[in-house]
């Protein structure tokens, strides 16, 4: 299995130097130059296999310079009980008839990137085994606030590795900022970025692509590695719940065998729902894609008109982690669907660039439109989703989630509503209990109080537990309280590597 960049410049690669690697040399993103597949039997029977046994059928075939031990290794390592809460790993709850939702949150962080960020330093480091690579990582990570977190709880004490993690400093909530701020563990940095998540993420490939920045970090021992969905080791390990989700679907009898499902996928950085779209690709019977955005609505307009175009303002939400307006991992599905042609992703990821927007041709946008439905929620609408399928049935949701809900209801209008549809929840309620308790309680007064007060307030109002990690978060000092420019973020990890070597 051979991964090449979506810009098509250079060698083919192995699984391993991707996953090392992160970003290709020219800029582009690793994909697999092709896609496995499985019959329908063979997803079928992975109905009654436990979550670690299906993530390795799913994942194998993208790993097969691995070797069959190092991955079963890693993959009980990352799921082992405990680990995350739920015995299903990713538990599979009817909201309402033909509604279900996957809560991804049971992990570390109360949010889904632990799915993939429990996984991926075990896979990081099998892969420098497989090598010989001797060189110290040094994880950069940029995070609208969920990622930065799991990170740290993936990354931390994982010998031969460093993290520095870049967060917006006013873009993230109270407590996404706590949990960051009091991370434990001898190798790791927290920085605040003076500006929104774009810069950051600009910031870090521009780290990633400094010549003078990979002289010093080589001669310090490093190579740098990044921990965000441009990796391809954050991907495959995405794939797996949608694979889970069906087997779930079958068990509980909700769906009949061969019977198609539509998957909503609350959207910012295009990761989380690219997976899916290669699970839809392997073989796992999804109609449709449902891409749900914030009012950062590019995806959504983009999946609508074919034209991507980042020349408006961007808007803070009470879904931060959505917060985007480019979503790197769209190249990777441009490639594909283009039938990889690397040059045309090129130019428009120079357009994009240069001219801030691009436009895709109207046959490209069909073949997106048969797989993908786009839509979004506002401000307004979040709160009303939150407050109306609690009122209704008891089931709370955090706002990204909200957003999700309130776009499967557009849907349902536009297409109907006669197949069975998961809800992919990323992040549990308790993680933004400010905005859900003001989407709850409209009328109520909340803003003297902090989030530590509301998160109990939220569990009165619900009756439902806080996850306990969250629960304990108060009383974390605070250990890092550093912050920097965008322009300054290359000087960070100077610094770091420097001190590093004295
Ligand atoms: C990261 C995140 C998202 C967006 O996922 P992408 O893979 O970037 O599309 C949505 N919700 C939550 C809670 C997240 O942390």
């Amino acid at each position: 299995m051979l991964y090449i960049s979506t810009r098509g410049k250079g060698e083919g690669v192995s699984a391993s130097q991707a996953v090392l690697s992160s970003l290709a040399g020219d800029g582009g993103l690793y994909v697999p130059k092709v896609i496995p597949t499985f019959s329908y039997s063979r997803i079928q029977s992975m109905q009654h296999k436990p979550y670690e046994e299906q993530a390795y059928q799913v994942i194998a075939p993208y790993l097969q310079d691995m070797g069959e031990k190092d991955l079963k290794e890693s993959l009980a390592r990352a799921y082992r009980p405990g680990k995350f809460s739920d015995p299903n790993i990713a538990p599979l709850k009817k909201a309402k008839e033909n509604l279900f939702v996957l809560e991804l949150w049971h992990g570390p962080t109360a949010a889904f990137k632990d799915m993939a960020l429990q996984l991926l330093p075990h896979l990081m480091n099998s892969a420098k085994k497989k090598e010989g690579e001797k060189r110290q990582s040094l994880i950069l990570v940029a995070t609208s606030g969920d990622t930065g977190k799991a990170a740290l709880e993936g990354f931390k004490d994982v010998e031969k590795t460093r993290v520095l993690v870049f967060f917006p400093e006013d873009g993230v909530s109270e407590l996404q900022k706590r949990q960051m701020v009091s991370q434990k563990g001898d190798n790791v940095r927290v920085i605040g970025v003076k500006g929104n998540f774009d810069d950051a993420q600009k910031g870090v490939k521009k780290i990633f692509s400094d010549p003078s920045l990979g002289g010093i970090m080589e001669q310090a021992g490093y190579m740098f590695s990044s921990a965000n969905s441009i990796n391809w080791g954050r991907l495959m390990p995405q794939m797996v719940y949608y694979f889970t989700a069906y087997a779930q679907l079958l068990r509980q009898g909700a769906i009949r065998d061969g019977e198609t499902f539509n998957v909503v996928v609350p959207t910012g950085n295009f990761g989380n729902i690219l997976a899916g779209y290669y699970a839809r690709k392997m073989g796992l019977p999804i109609h449709r894609l449902i891409c749900a955005s914030n009012a950062n609505r590019v995806l959504a307009d983009f999946i609508n008109t074919g034209k991507y175009d980042i020349r408006r303002d961007f808007i803070k939400t009470m879904s931060p982690s959505m917060d985007i307006l480019v979503s790197s991992n769209l190249e990777r599905l441009l490639y594909d669907i283009s039938e990889q042609d690397a040059e045309e992703v090129s130019d428009w990821m120079s357009s994009l660039q240069r001219k801030r927007h691009y436009q895709i041709g109207g046959d490209m946008l069909k073949k997106i439109q048969r797989t993908f439905y786009g839509g979004c929620a506002d401000e307004e609408d979040t709160r009303k989703a939150i407050r109306e399928l609690f009122a209704k049935t008891g089931y709370l949701m955090d706002p990204h989630t909200a957003v999700g809900y309130h776009v499967y209801q557009d849907y349902v209008k536009d297409c109907g509503n006669e197949r069975c549809t998961v809800l992919l929840s990323t992040a549990s309620p308790f993680k933004f209990p400010a905005s859900v308790m003001k989407a709850l309680k409209p009328d109520g007064i909340f803003c003297r109080k902090d989030e530590f007060a509301l998160l109990k307030e939220l569990r009165n109002e619900s009756k439902q537990e806080i996850p306990l990690n969250l629960l304990s978060l108060e009383e974390r000092q605070v250990l890092h309280d550093q912050t920097c420019s965008p322009d300054n973020m290359g000087e960070m990890v100077r610094e770091l590597l420097v001190d590093n070597n004295e």
